[in-house]
């Protein structure tokens, strides 16, 4: 049980990091959540957490694409014995078209706000004597596709990013390490059905198995709540020895 840890999660108001925030609630943590867009229904959501779990649930607005609000955030926290990087958005374009500001907003997004984070998290892990670093990098963080550019640099850096982070808090009772997902069916993902199925010419189950999970051997998503679970076992003692590593969830995509 994580009850009297506290965990920080970024871009937790939907998809993967709303399921990883609810895996660590459920598992008695108290939970932050954070988002950008500071709602009415981002806290709401929050309170219902609250209720659910029977556990403090928090939500705290900062933008991971600001270095300043990355800090902000843990600092604003009190407390962060779990960290959770998660926030990240995508964009598809070949190099020679891809948009600088993209660029920029994709490696600030999905990289650089996790040193800041990581940056502030780790002294008062040090002072707890212990504390779990979870990067969400991506099997885009281990090989690669065509018009992915900034995304795969990203989630390439990520992977790196948990390594040296593991080896500065070495057997100091912090782990870190990177969940590598294959294909998860999130808002993001469930959102370009619709647009592949008229671009093929396909049905919805066609779509997804023969266009969406042809690089996922198995076939099938990964859920938000098996990458819950990932995330609760990483920050379990018998994950006390897994550190600097990556754990794919990713029905097979990288044994290809
Ligand atoms: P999503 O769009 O549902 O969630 C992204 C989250 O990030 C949201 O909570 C959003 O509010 C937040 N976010 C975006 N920009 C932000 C900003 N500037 N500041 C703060 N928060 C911000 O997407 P998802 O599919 O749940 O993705 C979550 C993570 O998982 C991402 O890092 C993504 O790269 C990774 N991932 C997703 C898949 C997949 O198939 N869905 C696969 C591999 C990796």
């Amino acid at each position: 049980t994580l009850q009297g840890k506290t965990a920080v999660v970024t871009g937790s108001n939907s998809g993967i990091g709303l399921g990883i925030a609810r895996a660590l609630a459920g598992a008695g943590a108290h939970v932050v959540l954070n988002s950008f867009t500071d709602r009415d229904e981002d806290h709401a959501l929050a309170a219902d957490m609250a209720k659910e779990f029977g556990t403090e649930v928090r939500y705290i607005a900062a933008d991971m694409s600001k270095g300043d609000d990355c800090r902000a955030l843990i600092a604003k926290a009190g407390a962060c014995d779990i960290l959770v990087n998660n926030a990240g958005i995508q964009h598809v374009a070949p190099i020679d078209e891809f948009p600088v500001d993209k660029w920029n907003a994709i490696i600030a997004i999905n990289l650089t706000s996790a040193f800041h984070t990581t940056a502030v998290a780790l002294p008062m892990m040090r002072k707890a004597g212990w504390g779990r670093v979870v990067n969400i990098a991506s099997a885009h963080g281990l090989t690669a596709s065509p018009f992915k550019s900034a995304y795969i640099a990203a989630k390439h850096g990520v992977v790196g990013l948990s390594k040296t982070t593991a080896l500065e808090t070495a057997g100091q009772g912090i782990t870190c390490n990177a969940i590598c997902p294959g294909y998860v069916l999130t808002p993001l993902v469930e959102a370009q059905i619709p647009d592949q199925m008229k671009t093929h010419n396909m049905g919805r189950e066609e779509v997804i198995k023969k266009v969406m999970l042809e690089r996922q051997p198995s076939r099938e998503f990964a859920t938000v709540e098996q990458l819950g679970g990932t995330t609760v076992f990483l920050c379990s003692d018998a994950a006390a020895q897994i550190t600097g590593t990556t754990i794919s969830v990713d029905g097979g995509w990288t044994a290809m």
